[in-house]
């Protein structure tokens, strides 16, 4: 089947033609993308590009960064002011898929993928939005609820606040090919502290529900308390409530129950 490449110079443009074009789908990095067209997805049949250098911007300068839905990982692992985020960035592919895979395709990608978006849900990050309605932000979670919803939408940018240290935010992703093979199960934590208690925890989950979930119930067993051995021990045993893991060729869900506990573990004592 014929397929339309349409190039628009502004998002704006691009978004108009994606919110009128239910069969239209947006060419970030395009790994994802030319997968399915290779594969003979019949169900695209315009892709959507923008040359507009705003996707590709990153501001980073002030305490809250804002990174283009363009910007690649190869990008973010350039930016001294984003290292925070080099772990996750680092653990997706190859070089060359992290010089072509963008931060606004990973929104969107699917298990065992979405690696980096796992990581800016325990950032609390949001997602400004631009559609046939105009522009609008939405909280990350609350964008990946209607993903499914979202093929007539462009993602502009994502942004977040800098966590405190380098050491208020985690990040592990378990592969059974090292160091960039699809994930197992990914996890990412933020643990603000304060007077010695974590105040504000947010612990997000990779590969354990079909989007990237929050683990709510371990994340209310850290609140309020210090990060010991003890408050770990109930948050490791809470993790897999909530979840929805399935059996893929990288680990069965059973597994990925068994060991989403250890992992967290080491996560949250600050274990390699
Ligand atoms: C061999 C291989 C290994 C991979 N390894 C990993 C890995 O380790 N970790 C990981 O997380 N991912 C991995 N991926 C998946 C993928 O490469 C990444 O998730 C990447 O971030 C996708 O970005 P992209 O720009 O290439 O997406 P594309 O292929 O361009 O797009 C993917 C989807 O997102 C939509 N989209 C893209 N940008 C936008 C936008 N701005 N607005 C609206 N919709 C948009 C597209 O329309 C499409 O539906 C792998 C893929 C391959 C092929």
């Amino acid at each position: 089947m014929p397929v339309t490449v349409k190039t628009f110079a502004s998002a704006g443009e691009a978004a108009s033609a994606l919110s009128v074009d239910r069969a239209a789908r947006y060419f970030g990095g395009g790994t994802l993308v030319m997968r399915a067209l290779n594969e003979g997805d019949i169900s695209i049949s315009t892709i959507v590009r923008a040359n507009d250098s705003a996707l590709r911007r990153i501001d980073a300068a002030g305490p809250r960064v804002t990174i283009g839905a363009g910007v690649t990982f190869a990008r973010i692992l350039m930016e001294r002011e984003l290292a925070f985020l080099h772990a996750p960035a680092r653990s997706i592919g190859g070089p060359a898929l992290r010089n072509m895979g963008t931060v606004g395709g990973n929104l969107f990608a699917p298990n065992p993928y979405g690696d980096f978006t796992v990581a800016l849900l325990a950032l609390d990050a949001t997602v400004a939005l631009q559609g046939g309605f105009g522009a609008r932000d939405v909280p990350i979670e609350e964008f990946l609820q209607s993903r499914e919803r979202q093929s007539g939408t462009l993602v502009l940018s994502v942004s977040c606040q800098k966590p405190a240290g380098l050491d208020t935010f985690r990040y592990r992703k378990i592969t059974r090919v090292r160091p960039n093979g699809g994930s197992v199960i990914t996890l990412a934590a933020h643990l603000p502290v304060s007077s010695g208690r974590v105040l504000g925890a947010r612990l997000a989950l990779g590969s354990m529900a079909p989007m990237p979930i929050r683990a709510r119930a371990a994340e209310r067993a850290i609140e309020g308390r210090p990060l010991d051995v003890s408050t770990i021990t109930v948050a490791a045993s809470a993790i897999t409530e909530g979840t929805s893991p399935t059996d893929d060729a990288l680990g069965s869900a059973w597994y990925r129950r068994e060991i989403i506990g250890v992992h967290l573990r080491r996560l949250l004592s600050g274990q390699e």
